[in-house]
């Protein structure tokens, strides 16, 4: 065929050949273009890959989920989002694979081109006099080819050697942990924020040396810093669920029946902060919770900006609990600025989806005596089922001599 539509690093001439940015101009990560192969849209920015290159075929549940390399990048740390929005934050993206690199050395180099403004941007961004880390970067994320299930991750290839314009940067690598069962491995290494004093306006090059025989994208995006303040803001703001929509997630969870009960009965909610063990004073979920209980917007962002490495997650159910993902439920917001409940650390909430006082002793004690003597009476009814069931069988042979 022609050289467009090479198989990735076939017949390519040097390696940063095999290196491109990957923009609009219908190129591969790999750097050849896509026309003529099997490939695959990203579901967020629609930039088209190799499948063979992303690791992800048309038979692949997740292929219409499949997300590429700069937007997988672009997410490993929610304190950072791509400056001016998924194109004109990503520099360079390379792919470090034997099929890149087979006729040379295991290194790939990424080369961009950062013009006196960007130069000048990250400079002021650097230069801030405040003590708080500078609000805009050039950061250099990694990330394991084809990446595994659908969770953040950033993971240096094994060994990795980084060179920004030839001088060595320091990386952080996490090796998977024995935990006495097996490998415990959390894909969460540190991404790299180039250090302004190794830029130089015009071209740049960051070269990787690696020993890993898996593929890893590499990408360098410029990415904007947003403090617990701005991301605070966005939930309250555009992330806060309005009462008819808390309302009918609370009808639906309250008014559900225990698997055992026919009749549905009221559910007590706590009212306190499963992180700080205070009453909560904005209660957020994540979209991906099932459950009712909340937990404290600013105990949780508190949480993620301390962690060293951010988990991100639901404190109540594990669930992914990204910035984007984070809502404020009005309806305990409500609850929780009722004089009604002034002080409660919990609350009845009745199938109707209104909330009562939770009369905690003497209700919770009657209930659980009564439950007690239903389920012994169950219990005495299954095993006198099952002597009789055992009592048949036993009788069979008899019947058969
Ligand atoms: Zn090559
Ligand atoms: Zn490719
Ligand atoms: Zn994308
Ligand atoms: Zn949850």
């Amino acid at each position: 065929g022609s050289a467009r539509t090479n198989a990735c690093g076939s017949a390519c001439g040097s390696a940063p050949a095999c290196v491109q940015t990957m923009g609009l101009d219908g190129r591969c990560c790999c750097g050849y273009f896509v026309d003529g192969l099997e490939s695959v849209a990203c579901a967020r920015c629609s930039r088209r890959q190799h499948g063979r290159c992303v690791g992800v075929h048309s038979s692949d549940a997740f292929f219409s989920e499949h997300t590429c390399p700069v937007c997988r990048c672009s997410t490993v740390d929610p304190f950072l989002v791509p400056h001016d929005g998924d194109d004109g934050a990503c520099f360079a993206v390379g792919l470090t694979s034997r099929a890149v690199t087979r006729t040379h050395d295991p290194e790939i180099s990424l080369q961009w081109f950062l013009s006196a403004e960007q130069h000048r941007l990250l400079l002021c961004a650097s230069s801030h006099t405040s003590s708080s880390p500078p609000p805009l970067v050039l950061r250099a994320a990694s990330l394991l080819c084809p990446p595994k299930g659908k969770k953040r991750q950033q993971r240096w290839p094994n060994a990795t050697q980084l060179f920004l314009n030839r001088a060595p940067l320091p990386i952080v690598h996490y090796d998977p942990v024995w935990d006495g069962i097996s490998y415990k491995d959390r894909h969460l290494d540190e991404p790299v924020e180039l250090p302004m004093h190794l830029l130089r306006v015009g071209q740049n090059e960051l070269k990787v040396v690696f020993s890993d025989a898996a593929p890893h994208a590499v990408a360098v995006q410029m990415m904007r810093r947003r403090t617990v303040d701005d991301i605070r803001r966005q939930v309250v703001g555009e992330g806060t669920l309005s009462y008819d929509e808390a309302l009918r997630r609370v009808l639906q969870v309250a008014g559900s029946s225990d698997d055992d009960d026919l009749v549905a009965s009221a559910k007590v909610l706590s009212l306190m902060c499963p992180l700080t063990r205070m009453r909560i004073s904005t209660p957020i979920r994540s979209s991906r919770c099932s459950h009712l209980e909340c937990f404290d917007l600013d105990a949780f962002l508190q949480c993620q900006s301390a962690a060293r490495i951010a988990k991100w997650a639901c404190p109540i159910c594990a669930a992914d609990a990204l910035p984007e993902q984070l809502r404020r439920c009005s309806w305990t917001a409500r609850v929780l600025e009722d004089g009604a409940f002034r002080g409660a650390t919990e609350v009845q909430v009745e199938p109707d989806g209104s909330a009562a006082p939770h009369v905690a002793a003497a209700a919770a004690i009657s209930s659980a005596r009564k439950r007690t003597v239903d389920e012994v009476d169950d219990l005495g009814d299954d095993l006198d089922v099952k002597v009789q069931q055992v009592g048949g069988r036993a009788d069979d042979p008899i019947e058969l001599d």
